[in-house]
C-alpha cells in the first residue's frame, strides 16, 4: 500500500528585509523535509518551537504555500489539482489548531460552527446538516443536550478543542493535521482529548499528522515520529526505538529531560549549550553543531544528510556523520 502523504524535500524560505547593513537574509523555516505518512497511522512531528514544524503542517494542509518541493496525496502532486479534485482534496484533509478560541467565531452558537463546512461545500439539505451536526456532538461526547445553542465563550478549554476538533471532522476528512491539539489545555484535560482522538482514528479510520513540543503527548498518541531541528528532520523512526535508543544527539537531548520515571532505562540528563540559532542564520555544516556535545571538524564544514542509520536499522533514518561510518 502507497503511503496516503508523501512530502518531498518540502521547503519554506523567507526573504527577510534588509538589515542595517543592507544584505537581505534568507530565513529558512523549513529546509527540505521529506516524510512519508502510511495510512491510519500518526506520525509524530517534534522540536522546539520555530524548528519548523507548524510550517510543514500548515503546508501540508495547503494553508501556506511551501517554495520548494512537493506534496503527493494517495500518490498525486496536490499542487496540480484544480476544480472538483482540488475541492475534493480540501475536504479530505483537515487542520486543528491549538488555540480553537482563536479558530471559531465567537458570534455563532455551537451548531452554525459545524454546520458551516457543510454549508461551504453545499453538502445536504437543511434537515440532513442538522442530523449530521447531532450525530457528531454524540460522537465527540456532547450530544444530546443543548450544547448546540451554545456560544464558545461558554464553554470551556476542553469543550472547545472538542468542537474544534468536530468542525474538522464535519467533511470526513482521511488526514488531520493536529497542531499542538492539546498544548492550552490543563493536563487533566489533555488525556480526555487524546483519548478522544485515539478513538476517533480507530472508529473513523483517520491519518494523524501529530505536531507537538512535549514528549510525553507525542509517545501516548505517535506510531513513529520525526525529530525537526532549524528546518530539518533530524532523525525519524518508530516511537519504541526513539525513546529507548535515540541515536540522534538532538534527540538524545530531548529524550533524556523527560522525568526518569517514564522511562525504562535511567540516563544522564543531557544539556545542550545555549539556544536554538535563528533560522535566518543556520549555522554552517551540519545546524546542530554550535549545540551538540559530539561535534568534530567535519560538522562544521559538511551538513549530513538524513539516511539509515546501519545497514539492518530498516526505516530508521538518522542525520549524523556520527553514523556515517557505514556508507
Ligand atoms: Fe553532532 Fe556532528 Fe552529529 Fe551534527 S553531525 S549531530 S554536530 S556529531
Ligand atoms: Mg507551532
Amino acid at each position: 500500500d502507497p503511503p496516503l502523504v508523501e512530502i518531498e524535500g518540502l521547503t519554506k524560505h523567507y526573504r527577510t528585509a534588509a538589515g542595517f547593513g543592507g544584505a537581505k537574509r534568507t530565513l529558512r523555516a523549513v529546509d527540505g523535509v521529506s516524510l512519508a505518512i502510511r495510512r491510519g497511522e500518526t506520525l509524530g512531528l517534534v522540536g522546539e518551537s520555530g524548528c519548523g514544524k507548524s510550517t510543514t503542517g500548515q503546508m501540508a494542509a495547503r494553508l501556506l504555500a511551501p517554495t520548494g518541493g512537493r506534496i503527493l496525496f494517495r500518490g498525486t502532486d496536490v499542487a496540480g489539482l484544480r476544480g472538483r479534485s482540488s475541492k475534493e482534496l480540501r475536504r479530505s484533509i483537515q487542520y486543528v489548531f491549538q488555540d480553537p478560541y482563536a479558530s471559531l467565531n465567537p458570534r455563532l452558537p455551537v451548531s452554525r460552527l459545524l454546520e458551516e463546512p457543510l454549508l461551504i461545500h453545499r453538502i445536504g439539505d437543511k434537515r440532513e446538516r442538522a442530523r449530521r451536526v447531532e450525530e457528531m456532538l454524540e460522537r465527540i461526547g456532547l450530544g444530546g443536550g443543548t450544547f448546540g445553542n451554545r456560544y464558545t465563550h461558554e464553554l470551556s478549554g476542553g469543550q472547545r478543542q472538542r468542537i474544534g476538533i468536530a468542525r474538522a471532522l464535519m467533511l470526513e476528512p482521511e488526514f488531520l493535521i493536529l497542531d499542538e491539539p492539546v498544548s492550552a489545555l490543563d493536563v487533566s484535560v489533555q488525556s480526555q482529548i487524546l483519548n478522544l482522538l485515539k478513538e476517533l482514528q480507530a472508529r473513523l479510520g483517520l491519518t494523524y499528522l501529530f505536531i507537538s513540543h512535549d514528549l510525553n503527548v507525542v509517545h501516548y498518541m505517535s506510531d513513529r515520529i520525526a525529530v525537526m531541528y532549524l528546518g530539518k528532520v533530524v532523525e525519524l523512526a518508530e516511537v519504541r526505538e526513539l525513546y529507548e535508543k535515540p541515536l540522534h544527539p538532538y534527540t538524545q537531548a530531548l529524550v533524556s529531560a523527560i522525568p526518569a520515571e517514564n522511562r525504562r532505562e535511567r540516563r544522564e540528563r543531557i544539556v545542550l549549550k545555549g539556544d536554538i540559532p535563528s533560522a535566518s542564520a543556520v549555522p554552517s555544516g551540519c545546524a546542530f553543531h554550535t549545540r551538540c556535545p559530539f561535534a568534530f571538524d567535519r560538522c562544521r564544514a559538511e551538513a549530513p544528510v538524513l539516511r539509515p542509520a546501519a545497514p539492518h536499522e530498516g526505516e530508521r533514518r538518522v542525520s549524523c556523520h556520527l553514523y556515517s561510518g557505514h556508507h
